[in-house]
């Protein structure tokens, strides 16, 4: 059998990082079983839809590097195009082909013409409700004759399309993850196929797609196990064969709740911004639902589409913690090269507005010492903004307690002011001569350790922390050291 998987976004917003891992699982399957992977774009909501989401998730899947076989790219400036000989890829490309298979579905007596009105189920709906029953159609319009159901909508009387469900008839299929899946039809409606605006419904179209692009595997998230049935239906009802169906768990909060906005970032573009790589963001949600066999946790894409199997993955939600991510993500930070980091750093100090356009060049080695310095720190790229502006500033302020007391002792206004004159006298404000200018202090001065290297680092910095005190110094410039140690000096 020859794999088509296919990732079938609807264009409602922003790419949630479950589309992404659904995306990711999808791809990772194709790339290893030597098949194919589709996009196709389920855009039949009309009332749905959000400007540009179809670019948004095409960029957003370029950037992750899940890059599909068939369906829509983005040409030049704006144009969507498509590829592969199965499309269109697009669902309102489509109507012509969800209307000739509905008439056939029809005509074999699996589909009827429903007229009831808005109001009608409306009412029916709350009664339904009032009783504590399941909401679902009643089926008045099941038995209308079909030559009269015609007659009706050939004179324009509004209507729309439903499926003839079996009466309560158990539908089961086979999941990938989880085994025999069985449903009762007594608990399913009478499925709207086609809606009142010409358009399919997800359940048509996706029925009619998958079938017609020769997908192998329907790889997707769990909110879509309930579905199934009347999709499996709608197999039989054509007399078509089923694909096999593999439905991924749940990316839950930390309070086992599904993954909401409300929790923080969810949008692959929110992981973005923030400047996360989008190696790291694939890894951690690679583990988000399935499990290798190996104690380990780093894995290229690569390695991924190597060791990646459907029957690994669980059952069971993965949560997600974004204090992991952060660790993974560091360690892709660690590992990239500097010319991505310093590219990659100016781009968050431009949008944050740190540095201006006309200071790049100026500022770019700059840039690259603090950022290589202070690298192994980085969560997120973005955070070298808020450290780049501390290293513009002139001034320090003291926050932590363990300064302040670093700062108490008697030694110390006498340390920092030789401090202060000895660097002012200095011509190269390179390592070795700070270095230097350290050592003369430690002998002039008889300070040594900690009593001699805390009082600096809290003079120049304002911390106890921070990484290595002469190349801070060298990086802050003769300018800023000297007017940072003055305004300490001056509270001591
Ligand atoms: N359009 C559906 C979605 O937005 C796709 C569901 C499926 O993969 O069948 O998730």
């Amino acid at each position: 059998m020859t794999v088509r998987v296919r990732f079938a976004p609807s264009p409602t917003g922003s790419v949630h990082i479950g589309s992404l891992r659904t995306a990711l699982y999808n791809y990772l399957y194709a790339r290893q079983q030597g098949g194919k992977y589709i996009v196709r774009v389920e855009d039949t909501d009309q009332t749905r839809l959000v400007e540009a989401a179809v670019e948004g998730m095409i960029e957003a899947m370029a950037w992750a590097g899940i890059h599909h076989d068939e369906g829509p790219y983005i040409e030049g400036d704006h144009e969507i195009l498509e590829k592969g000989e199965h499309g269109p890829y697009i669902q309102s490309k489509r109507l012509a082909i969800y209307s000739a298979y509905a008439d056939e579905l029809l005509e074999k007596g699996h589909a009827y013409y429903c007229f009831c009105s808005k109001e009608r189920l409306e009412q029916l709906r709350e009664g339904q409700k009032a009783k504590g029953l399941t909401t679902r159609y009643d089926g008045r319009c099941r038995d209308i004759p079909l030559a009269e159901a015609k007659e009706r909508v050939a004179r324009g009387e509004d209507h729309v399309l439903r499926l003839k469900l079996p009466e309560k008839a158990d539908i089961a299929f086979e999941d990938v993850v989880r085994g025999r899946v069985v449903f009762n039809t007594a608990d399913l409606d009478d499925q709207v196929l086609i809606k009142n605006d010409g358009f399919p419904t997800y359940h048509f179209a996706v029925v009619v797609d998958d079938h017609l692009m020769e997908i192998s595997h329907i790889i997707r998230g769990e909110e879509w196990l309930s579905s199934t049935p009347k999709h499996v239906l709608l197999y039989e009802a054509f007399g078509w064969d089923a694909p096999k169906y593999v439905h991924l768990p749940n990316i839950l909060n930390a309070d086992k709740k599904k993954l909401s906005k409300r929790q923080g970032d969810v949008s692959v573009e929110d992981f973005k911004k923030k400047g996360y790589l989008p190696e790291a963001l694939i890894n951690y949600i690679a583990l988000l639902g399935w499990a290798p066999e190996e104690e380990r946790e780093i894995f290229s894409l690569e390695e991924l589409i190597e060791k990646f199997s459907l029957e690994r993955v669980s059952k069971s939600g993965g949560v997600f913690d974004v204090h992991k991510l952060n660790w993974m993500n560091n360690h892709y930070i660690r590992e990239a090269g500097d010319d991505r980091l310093v590219e990659m750093a100016v781009r968050h100090l431009l949008i944050d507005g740190v540095i201006k356009d006309e200071e790049i060049f100026a500022l770019t080695p700059w840039v690259k010492r603090i950022l290589l310095l202070e690298k192994e720190k980085l969560e997120y790229m973005q955070q070298i903004s808020g450290i780049v502006r501390e290293f513009m500033s002139e001034e320090v302020t003291v926050t932590e307690e363990a300064a302040r007391e670093v700062l108490k002792a008697d030694h110390v206004k006498g340390l920092l002011t030789a401090f202060m004159e000895r660097l002012a006298a200095l011509e190269s404000f390179e390592g070795e001569a700070v270095k230097a200018v350290t050592k003369s202090l430690q002998k002039d001065l008889g300070i040594k350790g900690k009593d001699l290297f805390m009082p600096l680092r809290v003079g120049v910095t304002g911390t106890v922390h921070g990484s290595d005190l002469v190349e801070t110094i060298g990086i802050l410039g003769k300018d800023r050291v000297d007017k940072r140690l003055k305004s300490i000096i001056n509270t001591l």
